[in-house]
């Protein structure tokens, strides 16, 4: 994948899984081909009717240290931010984390991304949107999507030590949706890159805002289909499958990644 260097955190966050039904997809899908695409990269004017994204003007708000109005500057560091996730109170973090996603929406469209010109907000106090005044851009929040998988194979699961996260314990395998793909694509797209194995069954589990600094986990199950488990070498430095009895250090509570193992675990 594209985004090594800023992969979702292994340790997602916390909603905890409602075994949800089985989403599984069909795996290929008839492609027709569309007009007009241009290249990688390339310009594909897309429409910009963008969704009605009623801005969420009053919600109950839990008071959380330090919080500056919506839209207002909040810069907290992002270490700072990540051990606020394992310390606030959850509903705290939430509010804490949306401020802040906001802000840092805000703080990364102050210029036009077509041309250049100085963003104004929205006329419409409840339309949260940035505009240009010079070309009619128009910027939304954006959410960047991640899919985070359990594999299982019999009694054990996949996990895995990765090369970039300065974590003593072990993960699940995790990685950015891609442009094109939907989040079943996406699963097995990152299990055949990072452990070299396909899977099958692939179920939905939960998701969890990730506001590190706008992510979507999106969390799955998967059951072992073939292959030979070999970790990349690159982003994964090793892998293996681990009974009840014998995992190693996994991720501390509230992510997504430990709600997945906690409900293996309990099953
Ligand atoms: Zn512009």
């Amino acid at each position: 994948m594209t985004k090594k260097e800023q992969s979702p955190p292994l340790d997602g966050p916390t909603s905890r899984g409602t075994a949800a039904p089985n989403l599984v997809a069909p795996a290929a899908q008839p492609r027709a081909e569309a007009p007009n695409l241009a290249p990688e990269g390339g310009q594909t004017s897309r429409g910009t009717a963008a969704p009605n994204l009623a801005a969420s003007a009053a919600q109950p708000r839990a008071e959380a240290p330090n919080l500056a109005p919506e839209g207002g500057q909040t810069s907290i560091a992002p270490a700072t931010l990540r051990e606020m996730f394992h310390t606030l109170p959850p509903e705290e973090f939430k509010e804490l984390a949306r401020r802040q996603e906001i802000a840092e929406w805000r703080r990364i469209n102050r210029f036009c991304g077509c041309c250049g010109a100085e963003m104004r907000r929205h006329e419409n106090p409840e339309e949260r949107a940035m505009v240009c005044p010079s070309c009619g851009y128009v910027a939304y929040p954006k959410i960047t999507p991640a899919v985070i998988v359990l594999v299982t194979k019999g009694d054990s699961i996949l996990l895995q030590r990765n090369s970039h996260y300065h974590v003593p314990y072990w993960s699940l395998v995790a990685g950015f949706v891609d442009p094109g793909e939907n989040f079943e694509e996406a699963v097995r797209r990152e299990i055949r890159e990072e452990a070299s194995i396909e899977v099958r069954d692939i179920r939905y589990f939960g998701s969890q805002c990730w506001p590190f600094p706008s992510n979507m986990m999106v969390g799955f199950r998967a059951e072992y289909a073939s292959g030979d488990l070999r970790p990349d070498g690159e982003e994964v430095m090793e892998s293996g499958w681990f009974t009840r009895e014998t995992l190693p250090p996994i991720p501390r509570p509230r992510s997504l990644a430990r709600a997945l193992i906690d409900a293996w675990l309990a099953q």
